[in-house]
Parts: C-alpha cells; sequence; structure tokens
C-alpha cells in the first residue's frame, strides 16, 4: 500500500490569502485520495488574517483550535490531519515548521522576534522539523537580488511545491542534495478548487503517519517519495 500526504496546506480560518474553510480542505483532499495532511497557515509575521489586537494566547488559539475542529472531521474520514505553520522572514524568505502544538507556542510567546536559527533549535528541540518553503520561488513582490537566509539552522529544503514554475523545483533539489538538508514537498493549497483540480504534489510513504512523531520520523529518514502529477 502507498500512502500519501501533502504538507503545505492552507485555509481560511488564519491565512489572509486562502477561501476555503480546513473542514472542506480535509474533505477535498479525502477525496482527492490522500491519507493526510498537514496544515501550515501563514503565522502572524505574515499574511494572516488572525487580528493583531489579540492577546498571544488568544492568537495562537486560533490556530490551534481550527485544527482542533477539523481533526474531528478527518478522524471520522479517516484522514491523518496534523498541525504546523509557515513563518515569513521577508522577502518571500518563508520557512514551514512542523511537530510543533499549542504548548509549544503558548510557551514560547517570543517566537515571532527570535532570529530564525533560534526557532529552528527549539522546534527541533522539541521533536519537531523546519523546512524552507519554496526557495526558489519567482513572483513580481519577490526583489530579484533577494539575500536567502542561513539554511544551515534548518532541517529540509521544500523541494516541489505545485505552484511553482520554470526550473525552481529543480533548482530547489539541487540545493537540498549540496546543502545535505532533508526535504519536503507540499502542494501550497489555499482553496478546495486547485485540489479538485488535481493541481497537487505530496510525498508517498509505505506506511500510515498517524502521529506526530511518526511524521517527523518519516521525515527526518527522507523515505518519502515524490508525488507530483503531471499537467
Ligand atoms: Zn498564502
Ligand atoms: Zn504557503
Amino acid at each position: 500500500m502507498e500512502y500519501l500526504y501533502d504538507f503545505h496546506v492552507h485555509s481560511c480560518e488564519c491565512s489572509a490569502c486562502a477561501w476555503s474553510s480546513l473542514p472542506d480542505m480535509v474533505r477535498a483532499y479525502k477525496k482527492a485520495g490522500y491519507s493526510g495532511l498537514v496544515i501550515t497557515n501563514h503565522f502572524l509575521r505574515g499574511c494572516t488574517c488572525v487580528p493583531s489586537d489579540l492577546s498571544w494566547e488568544e492568537k495562537v488559539h486560533r490556530y490551534w483550535d481550527c485544527y482542533v475542529d477539523a481533526k474531528a472531521v478527518a478522524d471520522e474520514l479517516d484522514l491523518d490531519l496534523h498541525f504546523g505553520i509557515e513563518e515569513n522572514y521577508g522577502q518571500a524568505q518563508e520557512v514551514l515548521f512542523y511537530g510543533i502544538d499549542i504548548d509549544f507556542m503558548l510557551s514560547n510567546p517570543d517566537m515571532c522576534e527570535i532570529p530564525i536559527e533560534e526557532l529552528c533549535e527549539r522546534v527541533r528541540a522539541y521533536g519537531g522539523f523546519s523546512s524552507h518553503a519554496h526557495p526558489f520561488r519567482e513572483r513580481d513582490y519577490i526583489p530579484k537580488d533577494y539575500k536567502r537566509m542561513d539554511i544551515t539552522a534548518l532541517d529540509g529544503i521544500e523541494i516541489v511545491n505545485t505552484a511553482n514554475g520554470g526550473d525552481a523545483d529543480q533548482k530547489a533539489m539541487e540545493l537540498m542534495k549540496s546543502s545535505g538538508l532533508k526535504f519536503t514537498v507540499g502542494s501550497d493549497t489555499h482553496n478546495v478548487g486547485t485540489v479538485e483540480a488535481g493541481i497537487l504534489c505530496g510525498l508517498i510513504f509505505d506506511h500510515r503517519l498517524r502521529t506526530t512523531e511518526e511524521l517527523i520520523a518519516a521525515l527526518r529518514s527522507g523515505e518519502g517519495k515524490v508525488y507530483k502529477k503531471q499537467k
């Protein structure tokens, strides 16, 4: 048996640029044949729709509570829903964090202020995993002469992202190989339309990733096979 997972998904409860709810995304991924996904909404430095005047506790609960609500839907469908975030470090330098939870966020109220290297270290110490999202994305809003973050602090690189064009994925693969880092793959979906249209990618495993520990161990082992639907 093969089990397909998406490691980069947004929903409208917390991402300002997304327009489908997480329960709807969960149902769409189930229909598309996935065994699971990680919800990686834009965190508080990025394209968030969580109001800035809330307390830290209220803000992080917005992220966690919509995950918990959707997890009930996912459990019902026998789909593995995991929690993550995508944080923004300017000039489109974005990092996906996996394996964290509400306790991590509540006990790290400075996580949006500390250097990326320190946050990666704390996430790793917590048993989590960090990955450089779409490292060669080209967009009008990204300056051509941007400076890449210090990737040695990270655990992995997103080597395939469905929203990337040209040779962005090829370059990401080369960066991953030369850096010695692990890899993730994610569709970066923001609505059910692209899921239903099958504009998707992911990683295939020979076993289910039901727990956070299984998810992180699978990323650390590098055992996933890349899935990208041919257009
Ligand atoms: Zn977005
Ligand atoms: Zn994203």
